[in-house]
């Protein structure tokens, strides 16, 4: 029996079985109403010491991880990001995109895949920097991985999307290439080309980074890993390829080789995200770059930077992890589609909320 009620006389027992009908559907109706479990974007930035670790939920429950930390230390990093999966009620990780073959990156990938079923592994290709031993142990190890079979391989491309519902993850760097053309809706001159700073080409795997765009309804993420300035040149000058982003996964944890102000000021953050460590990224001259770009709310950190000292660290309730034994307290971000988000910080326990902004950017 269809879900509606009718005006014209029927008997009591047609009225009666109509009226229960409608008092079901009606229950039921609120019961599709209410939101499940996950209507919004979960983001969790795992402190893994200077490296990065970030994993992305979707409302359906899809997972992306950008990057496994270091090796070593018990597989302290691979049990961080195992933790923050375990919060967000997964039992697997869909997809885990290696940004490049530095051991911050790659170095966790073996440990965590001991600890939690994978199912695909993203990257640019080849390891381009075979004089750095570290580099070398970190890629044979991550191919004796792929070798074993066990994964799906996706070797991505710039302008690749990635198949995760509820998100348009969308490739903008991988192996020294870059998008060609702006994405949609971007593509207008960036002012702050002018008179900007050249950088030298660099010849490490920071170069090859794999750099995504995340969408999620209105809000967009921008996560580079360490892609370097003078990449960043190209992406940005003469004319900004990305548009505005809602927020900015400071790249390469915030060491003065990435964040050009040709790319924090065009990307023009609301809030900023470092996976800095105490000693690692944090650098004075890029805090001050994000710190003073336009639009910028916050600047929110992994740690607090022994380097920044107290003039270019944000507030306290902006770090997750303070001066003294390590905690690997981590951040959260919760996103709706809206374009609304709020950040989590699990040291204090505290939230901060931001609304959705009224006018597109
Ligand atoms: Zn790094």
């Amino acid at each position: 029996m269809p879900c509606f009620t009718r005006s014209n006389p029927r008997p009591f027992w047609w009225r009666l079985a109509v009226g229960i009908v409608a008092i079901l559907c009606g229950l039921a109706t609120l019961s599709g109403a209410a939101p499940p479990a996950y209507m919004s974007l979960h983001v969790y930035f795992v402190d893994v010491e200077g490296g990065q670790a970030t994993l992305f939920v979707s409302p359906s429950g899809q997972s992306l991880l950008i990057d496994t930390g270091w090796p070593g230390n018990n597989g302290r990093d691979a049990d961080r990001i195992v933790a923050a999966a375990k919060k967000a009620g997964l039992n697997k990780i869909d997809y885990v995109l290696i940004t490049h073959f530095h051991t911050d990156h790659v170095g966790g990938a073996p440990q965590l895949a001991e600890r939690i079923p994978v199912g695909t592994f993203i990257d640019h290709g080849e390891n381009r920097e075979s004089t750095d031993e570290p580099t070398v142990q970190g890629w044979k190890a991550y191919q004796q991985l792929l070798a074993s079979g066990k994964y799906k391989h996706l070797v991505v491309k710039a302008g690749d999307t990635l198949p995760i519902r509820d998100l348009r993850a969308t490739i903008i760097s991988s192996d020294g290439t870059l998008i060609a053309n702006p994405l949609p809706g971007a593509g207008q001159q960036n002012p702050a080309c002018k008179n900007a700073e050249q950088f030298p080409a660099d010849k490490t795997e920071n170069a090859r980074s794999v750099g995504l765009l995340i969408a999620f309804g209105r809000l967009r993420i921008l996560d580079l890993g360490d892609l370097t300035k003078d990449k960043e040149m190209e992406l940005m000058c003469p004319v900004n390829k990305l548009g505005k982003v809602d927020i900015y996964i400071v790249s390469h944890h915030g060491w003065n080789q990435s964040s050009s102000r040709a790319l924090v000021d065009g990307i023009a953050p609301r809030v900023s995200i470092m996976d800095n460590g105490a000693k690692k990224g944090g650098s004075p001259s890029t805090w001050e770059i994000v710190s003073k770009s336009p639009g910028l709310e916050d600047i929110w950190q992994l740690h607090f930077s022994d380097e920044g000292g107290p003039t270019h660290n944000p507030p306290a309730e902006f770090i997750a992890n303070l001066d003294g034994p390590d905690a690997g307290n981590y951040l959260e971000l919760n996103a709706q589609a809206s374009g609304s988000f709020e950040v989590y910080n699990s040291r204090t326990q505290k939230t901060k909320r931001y609304s959705a902004l009224t006018t597109p950017r």
